[in-house]
């Protein structure tokens, strides 16, 4: 059985619960996106969950929707380098502002709740995966831990493979 998660906004217009095979928050994303849509300490996490389990128990028209412009180079100049809607559809309440999931229809049977929403106890992670280092803000030091490991941009394993890994994917 997957793991019943909860979770909410702050001002509790939206709540929400779904199933999830990959709840350990391990994965600390510090992209541009991340840490400034959700992230208050340099950066965000996001866990995995069943897309086709999730149900809005409350608050659907409370939820608005954000789809980021991606660069792809670090260049700020938009001419010479196009910047591409991102297909992430990162959902949010337009109530309170807090940032709810990530679903990106190029991967249909996933969505990506940020941890910090969830109300249910999640599993403490025993090691932890900084990625988009290369995009952190500047006065962010990560912490990390003896068995981390870093990556400048996406990590080797996807979810369902680092938490089968570690022996903690809950089938
Ligand atoms: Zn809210
Ligand atoms: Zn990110």
């Amino acid at each position: 059985m997957p793991m019943h998660l909860e979770g909410s906004c702050r001002c509790g217009a939206v709540a929400f619960e779904l199933d999830s095979h990959t709840p350990v928050p391990y994965q600390l994303c510090y992209c541009t996106i991340c840490r400034k849509t959700a992230g208050g300490g340099g950066f965000a996490i996001n866990l995995g969950g069943v897309s086709a389990s999730l149900k809005i128990k409350k608050g659907k028209r409370s939820i608005g929707v954000y789809r980021a412009e991606i660069c792809d180079d670090d260049s700020e100049n938009c001419e010479t380098s196009p910047c591409k809607l991102s297909t992430g559809e990162r959902n949010f309440c337009t109530k309170c502002g807090t940032a709810l999931w990530l679903f990106d229809p190029t991967w249909p049977e996933l969505i990506h709740p940020f941890a910090s929403v969830i109300d249910t106890d999640l599993p403490q992670p025993k090691a932890k995966v900084h990625l988009m280092l290369r995009y952190k803000a500047s006065w962010v030091k990560p912490q990390i831990g003896r068995s981390d490991e870093t990556y400048d941009e996406y990590p080797k394993l996807s979810l369902k493979a680092w938490h089968r890994k570690h022996q903690v994917w809950v089938k």
